[in-house]
């Protein structure tokens, strides 16, 4: 294969025995008194921790389940979903969660595709659903009942042992299970608790989904490993998350470009300047942005790249510069190849997933000689910080020329009249595809000409890549994690 470019991270050793439970438990084992988790006023300490979650795995096991059979997951962030998700893993059930907005037909190919045993659901309307898709399924409120049984074996997965399946978000196809392990699970979490030396005394904010893989295998696990604390919030919420850093003492925030978004808008951002760490992620960061949070807030957040597929594996740096726009270098333990004609990023490393649940063919097709093809387009600086161009099937071919939508968005964005944009490729008969621009106005502005928004891209961007139309609209079409979801676009012309 032909290859421009590879960058590896600084080594991760991890002993070969070694679990994500066992480190899990080695760590919580020592001052059980110290706080944990706290949710809506309730506190957790280490010791209660531990106790309820083997409590919960013993009912589980009570119910017949046993190690390697999969328990699906879903409701909103709780401390009765911490419990259950960490009890599952502690006695080696499979994990499959479930984004809570999931219509019947999402869930229902959930469960014919993944075939899980159990189901511990917040939602009393699924319990009916469920049971209706499958008799057998052994359904549960997220609060399983905490009785005292006997005790089942616990924390003795093996490091290969299936410990996950994430479900990736399939916007162009069905979604597909990626299976995670023990052992990949510890070694996504541990590279980052390195990289941003996330210690014992860190309390992290943490309202990012737990159903996804940026909260959950980053933000939960993470607390776990170092056995600091963290702040759970039900979802993002701005007004909390300004008085629970205050009132909390916490140390990191994690989130997603929206949410900066909405917390710069706000006169607090400044309170951002007392966490020691704000990290961004799961959709480009605009470096307008970037620098507005530096400005008006005082904090340099530090931007990584990941999929759901490899956790994460490239971040910036913690000590040295966090280039606005740039995704900065691997993480420890994680190597990338740029491939040189096609520029897609390739990953390997031990956090990388084992393959797609019963998806054979697709996990073939997604490596590459034991590279997993993230489907990434990417470039490097000359001192080897990494930039992500976009996704290889939104590029826009017009004209024979490559237009990578990222780039245009945000110079679209930055014109002062508008809020958000996003560029898609349109079938054009004169140029193959034309870039099309689909943009919310800033509030009070309501319309906006293309030839004045053509004249302000012409300072920043060749003649080619500058949208050829504008669509105006309310909002963009956004995920769970407020990625825009560009093939949605088109359906808004
Ligand atoms: P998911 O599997 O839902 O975590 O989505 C992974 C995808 O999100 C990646 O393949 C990228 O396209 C995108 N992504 C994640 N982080 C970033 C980032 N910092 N900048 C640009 N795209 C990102």
């Amino acid at each position: 294969m032909a290859t421009q470019l590879v960058i590896s991270g600084h080594k991760l050793r991890i002993p070969d025995e070694e679990t994500l439970v066992g480190s899990w438990v080695k760590s919580l084992g020592i001052e059980p008194e110290r706080k944990l988790f706290s949710f809506n006023g309730r506190v957790i300490d280490r010791g209660s921790f531990l106790d309820l979650t083997s409590k919960t795995a013993s009912n589980l096991a009570s119910s017949g389940l046993l190690p390697g059979d999969r328990v699906l997951i879903a409701g909103e962030n709780s401390l009765d979903l911490v419990i259950s998700h960490v009890a599952c893993l502690r006695l080696g059930l499979v994990i499959v969660p479930v984004n809570v907005s999931y219509t019947e037909a999402g869930l229902a190919f959930l469960i014919e595709d993944s075939k899980p045993r159990a189901a511990l659901v917040d939602q009393e309307e699924w319990h009916e659903l469920l049971n209706s898709i499958d008799s057998d399924l052994f359904v549960s409120s997220m609060a399983v009942e905490t009785r005292s049984g006997p005790n089942p074996d616990l924390d003795l997965a093996k490091p290969e042992d299936p410990a996950l399946i994430a479900y990736t978000s399939g916007t162009t196809g069905k979604p597909k299970g990626a299976i995670h392990t023990q052992r990949s699970l510890l070694a996504g979490a541990l590279s980052v608790a390195r990289a941003w030396e996330w210690t014992e005394s860190d309390r992290l904010l943490l309202c990012l989904p737990l159903f996804h893989i940026h909260g959950m295998g980053i933000g939960l696990h993470g607390t776990l490993l170092v056995g600091g604390s963290a702040v759970l919030q039900k979802g993002f919420d701005k007004d909390l998350v300004f008085s629970e850093i205050a009132e909390n003492n916490c140390s990191m925030f994690f989130g997603v470009p929206t949410m900066y978004q909405r917390l710069v808008e706000d006169e607090r951002i400044s309170q951002l300047a007392s966490l020691r760490l704000c990290v961004s992620g799961s959709a480009p960061l605009p470096a307008d942005l970037h620098q507005q949070l530096k400005d008006k807030g005082g904090v340099d957040v530090l931007e990584r790249y990941g999929t759901t597929e490899t956790m994460l594996t490239i971040s910036n740096p913690y000590l040295g510069e966090r280039r606005a726009g740039s995704v900065g270098f691997p993480l420890p333990g994680v190597e990338i190849q740029i491939e040189e004609e096609s520029r897609e990023v390739l990953v390997r490393g031990e956090s990388v997933f084992k393959g797609y649940w019963s998806k054979q063919k697709e996990t073939n097709d997604s490596f590459n000689s034991g590279w997993f093809k993230t489907g990434d387009i990417a470039e490097v600086s000359d001192d080897n910080y990494v930039t992500i161009n976009g996704r290889i099937k939104e590029l826009i071919i017009t004209g024979g020329l490559n237009v990578y939508p990222q780039e245009v968005d945000e110079v679209i964005q930055a014109h002062p009249e508008i809020a958000e944009a996003a560029v898609s490729g349109v079938e054009s008969q004169e140029w193959g595809e034309e870039v099309v621009a689909w943009i919310v106005m800033e509030k009070g502005i309501n319309s906006i000409n293309i030839d004045e928004v053509r004249k302000y891209a012409s300072q920043y961007l060749a003649s080619y890549k500058i949208p050829k139309r504008l669509v105006i609209v309310k909002e963009l079409p956004r995920n769970a994690l407020g990625k825009v979801l560009r093939h949605k676009l088109r359906e808004k012309e």
